[in-house]
Formats: C-alpha cells, sequence, structure tokens
C-alpha cells in the first residue's frame, strides 16, 4: 500500500460495521468482482453495475437489479432490491399493496389497518445525483454486501423482516465518468492529498452535473432530464416511506443530516418533521458512539421542491439529505493538515444509511400509519378551502398548456380536462381547459407548483434583511420562487365548485392522429412555444417557413404578428404531410387556408413576410461560460426545440469561421479574460455583416464594457450609478464630495452612513419571478400576449437602451407591480423596477439581443425560453 495512503488509513474512520461481523461467503465481496477493496479505488460506473448484478445473481431471491433509466451518454442507471425471499417472489402484489396505501380514496379502513400491518416500510437511498461526490455510491454498495450477506447482525435481520431497501447507489453515471476522467488521468504515483493538485482539480465543467450540465437537485418537479424522468417513476411505482439524497459537500465539513436548515417548506407536516428529528437522532447516536463530528439544521434547508430530499416530502415520504465531507479523490489535506480518506467518506455514508434503515424498520408501523395520514390528510386539506381546484386555461398556446399538464401527470398528480364550456360562479372557462384538483393525495404537491407564491418563514426573511444590511453572507440556499404557471405563462385560477363536464386528462392522449387539412394556398401556424418547435423542426426538414412580421385578418380569423406560414407553391408535395407530423408531434395547431386575399394587415404575399432561414448556430462553451448557463442553453436548443446547436470552446473561438454561422449565443460569463481585442473586432464585422449575438446575463453585462462596445448601457450601482468600468478605479467627475461651506457647523458623525461603501452593486435577488412587459411590436416578443415572469437571480441592473441605440424590447414592470413571486428585497425592487431586461441593438445587417437574466433558467422557464428562441429562428430572417 502507498505511503500517503497508509498514514490516512491509520487515522482513518472505523468502519460502522462490528468487526467480528461474519459475512456469508456466498455473496461475493466488491474486491472478488471489480478487483479492489472498499476505498482502495474509486469504483467506477461499469463497475457498479457489475457489482450489483453479481449480488442479484448471488442472491436471486432477496435481490433484484432493476434498471429505470439510461442517461443521455448511454448508461445504465439502476435500483436494487433488497428484501425478504418472500416479499421478493411476489414483488408486483407488495407494489400494489404499497399504491394502495398511497392512495387512501376508496380504501376500507379495515384494508388500511391490513395493509399497515403487513406492508414493509420502504427505504430508498439515492446516491451521488452530483457525479464528483464520490463517496456515497461506494457506501451503497457496502449496504448492500452488508444487508445481503452478515449474519446475526442485529440491524441487517431487522431491516430484512421489515423493510425494503431500494439502493439507487449512481444518480449520475455521466457526471461520474466525468470525474474519472481527470481523477485518474491526474494521479500522482502516490494519491496526493494537496487540494490544489490535478487529481482533485477537475476544470470546467467538473462531474458535479449530468450531461447537459444540469443540476438534477434542481430538476425533481421540472424532469427535463432523462434520469429524473426514470427516477419519478421509480417513486411512484413504489411510494417509498422513507428517501434519502446522499451528497459531499466541501473536505473541510465534516457529516451533515437531518433535521433541515430553515427555512422549511410550510407543506411539510408536523408528523414528518418529528420524523426528521427521530432519524437525527437515530443517526447522532451511531455517529456519537464512533467519535465522529457531524452537524445538523445549519446549512442545507428544505423549501425548494425541486430537490432530491423536499420533492418526496411534499408526497408525504420522510425526505433527508445527507451531505460528507468530499476528499475529491483518494485522500484530502485538510486545512489543519489532516487527511481525509475516501474511505472515511464511505464509513460515514454507511454509517448513516445503517442509521435510517434500522429507524425506518424498526418504525414499521408507525411509518406507515403517517405517510397513510399524511395522503389522507391532503384530500381533506383540499376539500377544505374555498378553492377546491386549479384550472389551467387554454389560451392562445396549446402546446404550452400540454405541456405543463404532461409535466404534472409524470409526477403523479390527477387532472382533468374540460370537455365543453366549464364554470366557477360567474367565471367560465373554455373547452380544454384542465382541471387541478386540490383533494388529492398529491395535494401539497399540487400546492408547492401551482400556488403563485409558497410562503417563507418571516422570521427568517427578517433574519436575512438583517444580515444583509451588515454584509453577511445571507442564508438563502436556492430560489424563492417557481410557480410554474407564471414561468409557463398559463392562465390558472384558484375555483370553488366547477360546474361542467370533464373527463380524466391522460398525457399523450390528446394529440389526435388525423391528417393535416389540405390547402390551396398555405399553412398558418400562430406563433408560439409548440410552433417555435414545430418551425425548427420544418426548417431543418428542408421545408419553406416565413413569418408575418405584422398582423392579419383572414377569412374572420385575426392573426397575430410571428404568424408562421407556409407556402403550399413553395414547399414540396409532400409538405401536407411532412408539416402535420411535425406540428402533431409539438401540439403546435395548424389552419389551412385557400386564399391569400387577407381582409386586414399584411398579405400573404407582402414584402413583410420574411423568410425564415435554417439557422446555423454557434454556441459559445468552456471557460468562461458559467456551466449551467452553457448547458441550459445547450439542452433548450437540441432538445427542448429540436435545434443543432455547434458548442465551441471559447479558447478555440479563433479556429471557427463565423461566417458559417448565422446565430451566435454567448451563455453567461465576463468572456474579458478569454477574447481580446481581435475577438470582439471579429464579432462586430460578423454582426455588421448580418450575424444575430445572442447574450445571456452576465454575458450581456460584458457586452456593455467599454472596449467591447456591442451594447449601448451600463449596469446600475445600488445607487443607480453606472457601474464604472472594471479597469479605472479612480474617481469620476461629479463624484466628488461637495466643498463644505466655512460658516455652516461639520454635521453630526453618522456611523451608519460612514460606513456605507461608496460603489457597491445592489443586492443580489434570490431567484424569484418578476414581471417582464414586452413591446408586442417587435419581432423578439412574437408568441407572447405582452407579459410574462422572469426567474431573477443575481446583480444585474440594465439602464435601458436609448432610443437612437436599440430597443428595449422587455422591461421589467412598475415597481408596485414587479414583483410576481419570492423574495426581492425592497430597495432593490425600487431599483430594477422598468429597467431593461431584454435589449435589442441593431448593428449593420445583424443584431446583438442581450437578456439581463438567463432565459433558459433550469430547463423549465418556458415563457423566456420562447424569447431565446424567437433570437435564434427569427433574428436570421430580420
Ligand atoms: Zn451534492
Amino acid at each position: 500500500m502507498l505511503a500517503a495512503l497508509t498514514l490516512a488509513a491509520a487515522l482513518s474512520v472505523p468502519s460502522p460495521v462490528a468487526p467480528e461481523t461474519r459475512h456469508d461467503p456466498k455473496i461475493p465481496t466488491l474486491k472478488q468482482v471489480v478487483g479492489h477493496d472498499l476505498g482502495e479505488e474509486i469504483t467506477s460506473p461499469d463497475q457498479i453495475a457489475a457489482y450489483l448484478d453479481a449480488l442479484a445473481a448471488a442472491a436471486p431471491d432477496r435481490a433484484r437489479v432493476v434498471e429505470y433509466a439510461r442517461s443521455e451518454e448511454g448508461r445504465p442507471l439502476h435500483v436494487l432490491v433488497l428484501g425478504s425471499p418472500e416479499r421478493v417472489a411476489r414483488l408486483e402484489d407488495v407494489k400494489k399493496g404499497l399504491r394502495a396505501l398511497a392512495d387512501p380514496r376508496g380504501l376500507a379502513s379495515a384494508d388500511a389497518e391490513r395493509l399497515v400491518r403487513e406492508m414493509p416500510a420502504v427505504v430508498w437511498l439515492m446516491h451521488a445525483v452530483h457525479g464528483n461526490e464520490i463517496s456515497s455510491p461506494d457506501a451503497a454498495l457496502a449496504l448492500a454486501y452488508h444487508l445481503l450477506a452478515a449474519q446475526g447482525d442485529e440491524t441487517a435481520e431487522i431491516v430484512r423482516r421489515e423493510a425494503i431497501v431500494l439502493v439507487d447507489p449512481l444518480q449520475n453515471p455521466d457526471g461520474r465518468a466525468r470525474f474519472l476522467a481527470t481523477n485518474r488521468p491526474g494521479r500522482a504515483a502516490t494519491p496526493d492529498p494537496e487540494p490544489a493538485a490535478a487529481e482533485h482539480d477537475e476544470g470546467w465543467p467538473g462531474g458535479r452535473a449530468n450531461h447537459y450540465l444540469f443540476d438534477m437537485n434542481r430538476d425533481w418537479f421540472a424532469q427535463t432530464q432523462p434520469e429524473t424522468r426514470g427516477r419519478l417513476q421509480v417513486f411512484l411505482e413504489w411510494y417509498p416511506h422513507v428517501a434519502v439524497d446522499l451528497h459531499e459537500m466541501g473536505g473541510d465539513s465534516t457529516y451533515y443530516f437531518a433535521p433541515p436548515a430553515r427555512p422549511l417548506n410550510p407543506h411539510i407536516t408536523r408528523p414528518q418533521q418529528q420524523w426528521l428529528e427521530a432519524f437525527g437522532r437515530a443517526i447522532a447516536g451511531r455517529f456519537d458512539a464512533a467519535g465522529q463530528a457531524y452537524f445538523v439544521r445549519e446549512v442545507f434547508d428544505s423549501f425548494y421542491p425541486g430537490y432530491g430530499e423536499t420533492w418526496p416530502l411534499l408526497q408525504g415520504s420522510v425526505g433527508m439529505t445527507f451531505e460528507q465531507a468530499s476528499a475529491r479523490g483518494l485522500v484530502w489535506r485538510r486545512e489543519d493538515d489532516s487527511p481525509l480518506t475516501f474511505l472515511d467518506g464511505i464509513h460515514n455514508h454507511l454509517r448513516a444509511a445503517l442509521a435510517t434503515v434500522e429507524t425506518a424498520a424498526r418504525g414499521r408501523e408507525k411509518l406507515l400509519r403517517d405517510f397513510l395520514d399524511f395522503r389522507r390528510s391532503a384530500i381533506a386539506e383540499g376539500e377544505a378551502g374555498p378553492v377546491r381546484q386549479y384550472v389551467l386555461e387554454a389560451g392562445a398556446d396549446r402546446a404550452r398548456l400540454l405541456r405543463l399538464a404532461g409535466l404534472l401527470a409524470g409526477q403523479g398528480i390527477e387532472m382533468k380536462v374540460a370537455t365543453g364550456e366549464i364554470r366557477s360562479g360567474t367565471r367560465a372557462f373554455p373547452v380544454g381547459s384542465i382541471v387541478v384538483p386540490l383533494a388529492q393525495p398529491a395535494g401539497r404537491l399540487v400546492r408547492n407548483l401551482l400556488d403563485p407564491r409558497v410562503s417563507m418563514d418571516e422570521a427568517f426573511v427578517k433574519e436575512q434583511d438583517r444580515r444583509r444590511k451588515k454584509r453577511l453572507p445571507d442564508e438563502i440556499y436556492d430560489v424563492t420562487a417557481w410557480s410554474l404557471p407564471l414561468v409557463f405563462d398559463v392562465e390558472c385560477a384558484g375555483a370553488g365548485v366547477l360546474a361542467g363536464e370533464t373527463r380524466a386528462f391522460l398525457p399523450g392522449a390528446v394529440a389526435e392522429e388525423h391528417a393535416l387539412a389540405p390547402a390551396k394556398v398555405a399553412w398558418l401556424l400562430p406563433w408560439g412555444s409548440g410552433t417555435a418547435a414545430a418551425v425548427a423542426e420544418a426548417l431543418q426538414a428542408g421545408l419553406k417557413v416565413r413569418v408575418a412580421e405584422a398582423g392579419f385578418r383572414l377569412s374572420g380569423r385575426a392573426w397575430r404578428p410571428g404568424t408562421a406560414i407556409v407556402r403550399v407553391a413553395e414547399n414540396p408535395e409532400n409538405a401536407r404531410e411532412t408539416l402535420g407530423r411535425i406540428a402533431r408531434r409539438h401540439d403546435a395547431e395548424v389552419a389551412a387556408v385557400d386564399t391569400g386575399y387577407v381582409e386586414e394587415g399584411v398579405s400573404l404575399g407582402s414584402g413583410r413576410v420574411r423568410l425564415l432561414k435554417k439557422p446555423r448556430v454557434l454556441l459559445a462553451w468552456d471557460r468562461p461560460t458559467s456551466s449551467v448557463s452553457a448547458g441550459w442553453a445547450r439542452w433548450v436548443l437540441e432538445r427542448r426545440f429540436g435545434q443543432p446547436v455547434t458548442a465551441v470552446r471559447v479558447s478555440s473561438f479563433r479556429r471557427v469561421d463565423l461566417t458559417r454561422y448565422d446565430v451566435l449565443v454567448l451563455p453567461s460569463g465576463d468572456y474579458g479574460s478569454v477574447l481580446g481585442e481581435e475577438a470582439v473586432k471579429r464579432i462586430h464585422e460578423w454582426v455588421e455583416a448580418g450575424g444575430t449575438l445572442v447574450a445571456l446575463g452576465e454575458a450581456s453585462r460584458w457586452l456593455t464594457r467599454e472596449k467591447v462596445g456591442l451594447l449601448d448601457t451600463k449596469t446600475e450601482l445600488r445607487d443607480g450609478k453606472p457601474e464604472p468600468e472594471p479597469s479605472r478605479e479612480e474617481k469620476k467627475e461629479g463624484e466628488k464630495p461637495p466643498a463644505k461651506d466655512k460658516d455652516t457647523k461639520p454635521e453630526p458623525f453618522d456611523l451608519e452612513k460612514a460606513i456605507q461603501p461608496e460603489r457597491e452593486r445592489p443586492d443580489a435577488v434570490p431567484g424569484a419571478l418578476l414581471r417582464v412587459t414586452l413591446d408586442p411590436e417587435h419581432w423578439l416578443s412574437a408568441g407572447t400576449d405582452g407579459e410574462i415572469h422572469t426567474v431573477v437571480e443575481s446583480q444585474r441592473v440594465f439602464a435601458p437602451l436609448k432610443l437612437d441605440k436599440g430597443t428595449n424590447v422587455g422591461v421589467y414592470a412598475k415597481k408596485d407591480q414587479v414583483v410576481g413571486s419570492g423574495l426581492v428585497w425592497d430597495d432593490v425592487r425600487d431599483l430594477l423596477a422598468q429597467k431593461a431586461f431584454l435589449m435589442h441593438e441593431p448593428e449593420g445587417e445583424g443584431h446583438v439581443v442581450a437578456f439581463a437574466e438567463d432565459p433558459n433558467y433550469r430547463g423549465y422557464a418556458e415563457a423566456t425560453e420562447l424569447l431565446f428562441m424567437n433570437a435564434v429562428l427569427l433574428g436570421p430572417a430580420y
């Protein structure tokens, strides 16, 4: 064994498995299957899969491997199901019983009692959603081995009898593979504990995220990634009573487990909080006995429903996060010079997991009863208030409504669709509107996703206000708003008792299979999310598509600006079939017209009907882009809208012939360190010749720099003054303190005033939804109704463009209306009101399009994603 590692191993955390425990030799050890012992090597995704198969093969009566998804890079994701032979022999029956327990409607109380007595406690352990958090998958393998092989071990015995354990050893195989691809080649002959050593230093983008660089621990309700969608299906198949997400954090920390930090999501119930305490105490007991340090409550909260902890909580499970200090390799030197080994992390995770499965097994009946009560009380709550259901109104963009409904259905939420007009009191909703009843077992999740706002503990907010005034970092862990009707821009109304006919909503059943109507002159598609996706695909398929700059009236129907037009005469004969197939896939509405004679507005043959280009899109990749922003943009283009894109590392920018591209997307980032004068000059020339430059977030700030000069505005400081150039720190004229009059007495010293910094950016908005007013005449706002909400998570405030420079296509609403949802400090709100969100600056034949915030936020910001796609699809045509 290597010297440094031997030293580290000597100081290692002792194994939580008692040394005298006997293990059944018929169950293979990790070493027998993959060649290394626990903690000697970071087990690769392939080796993990091989070991699961070996375990299941050795104990087919007690273990089953289920593949639940494939990652974007083609790697399988698994759960290993561990249970007693009696239960494993009839797993489908067991699952049926568990699902019955999850839906108390129609469940007689005697049957409910029987299920509580007979059903196992189901504990779902999910490991390493962040691929560079390396110790938990190996801990998962150790736990599985122990539960299958340990003999005469009290914990293993009771867990086998009372529980089913679902072990998902690796939630993010692509991320772990990426981590290993830098760790192994970077490794010293003797693993180097130096934190800055190549083996610990991952480079862009690191192994945390998946292929599309999404943080999948934010994706639970958005379900943008195949890994997340697969996990939700596992949940809905089993309805586990305990769901644990095992992570790693910085190497100088210790270990974290429940109960979570404030703020708590207000829909988490009292019994759930008691369980969080109970699990926390049980885990603490094991850590105390081993002399291991840990902390609870301080950092990781349970507010945002997209976490792997909170989403299960809102369905009634006891959801928890565990965090182990990361060795980010085999051994890590802590600040106090003590070594932290990979094996230490494995042992701590194993310790916490053993305490969890044991506590669940011992508390089985109460756990099941509390779960049942959660689901029952959710229904009762939904029946109690004045609002009994939400109605998602069928509006101009049916595709977006269906996408939202599909997203809700994918997480086990029941809906109905109106088969005629429906009414609540005096309010009427059109046919096709979707009704989401609150009285359902997942009602608390419904409230979380559809309520316009979810309240945050007032004392917590007050404390954060106090902290920011002292310039202490805030304790807000994630975003403060996510309301899906706002980010999708779908009308959502609370309703009481409804009158009218509905039927159950089944996702996918709505797209009717009839062919497109034949047209003599053209097919028209009202612009929107579905049409943008259909048009992107139609252009790839070789169809000629045009868009109308302005509105018109044809055959008695009003068509808004941005309407897409597919002329029969200029398209191939099979256009009807091709367009029909594409439109159906994206739920885009298509109308056939037999005349081009308009009653009002632009004609179909007008010069103001523009031919779209099949856009050739270049995306800046790698440093200095923000990896999430780059990943979201790539995913939105490739996967949401089917638009091919070439991702080029910024350091290779000089190799690209820009004239081969129509659109250049700059994800959030400060490009000043990589793109010099020559690159900036090339971008200018390319835009002047007709290119469309699309800048997101921090990239837009870069465009305003004097040396860049692509956007004629400035970001603002806290006092509303323009932010100085980074290179120039000297005071400008007009900022000198006013000369004092000799005769007046000096003002009394004001400490509060004296300590205020002179040049400071505004406080960050912690992920709120702000209302944006759009210019309906501008092509960038096609497909909107003139108002949307955007996620704001930054300190950026852009002064609006002057009229001679360009158009402020989207501006934040006035201060009394600007906050749609979430936390925005009053002074920041006042500063942001009526400032620029979406700017368009023409340059020569081309366009500079700048977003103040990231329009592709987490892939769920549907309404602003359309603005982004408008820039990409429409920019080259204007
Ligand atoms: Zn993590």
